[in-house]
């Protein structure tokens, strides 16, 4: 009778639970954050790891700052630009046409057409 066993060994979620492991108290502290729409999140972090200096609000999913009063700028909230107008802010034509060339120059090459 080997119906039965293929099924056999199949333990969904049944890996040894074990609470009392490695259970000590980790010290850890409170970081508190505020986005720019005054949301507040504290995690949680342990002592000797240092906080990053900014945090994701849950909320809305601002970036949250450590400083209340000056939380970091919403950077979503500006009008979508696409990558080419940031270029075209720093470049002048002049200068992206031949960056385009030379790009297209470069590619040619690693492809072998030239
Ligand atoms: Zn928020």
């Amino acid at each position: 009778m080997a119906s039965g066993n293929a099924i056999r060994g199949i333990r969904v979620g049944s890996g040894p639970i074990r609470a009392d492991e490695r259970c000590e108290p980790v010290p850890s502290r409170v970081v508190t954050y505020w986005c720019a729409n005054g949301h507040r999140v504290a995690p949680l972090f342990a002592a000797d790891v240092p906080a990053p200096t900014t945090w994701e609000c849950p909320r809305c999913g601002q970036p949250a700052g450590q400083d209340q009063l000056h939380p970091p700028g919403a950077p979503r909230a500006e009008p979508y630009k696409s990558h080419l107008a940031y270029v075209k802010e720093r470049r002048t034509e002049a200068e992206g046409a031949a960056i385009l060339a030379e790009a297209l120059r470069n590619l040619r090459q690693r492809r072998g057409e030239e």
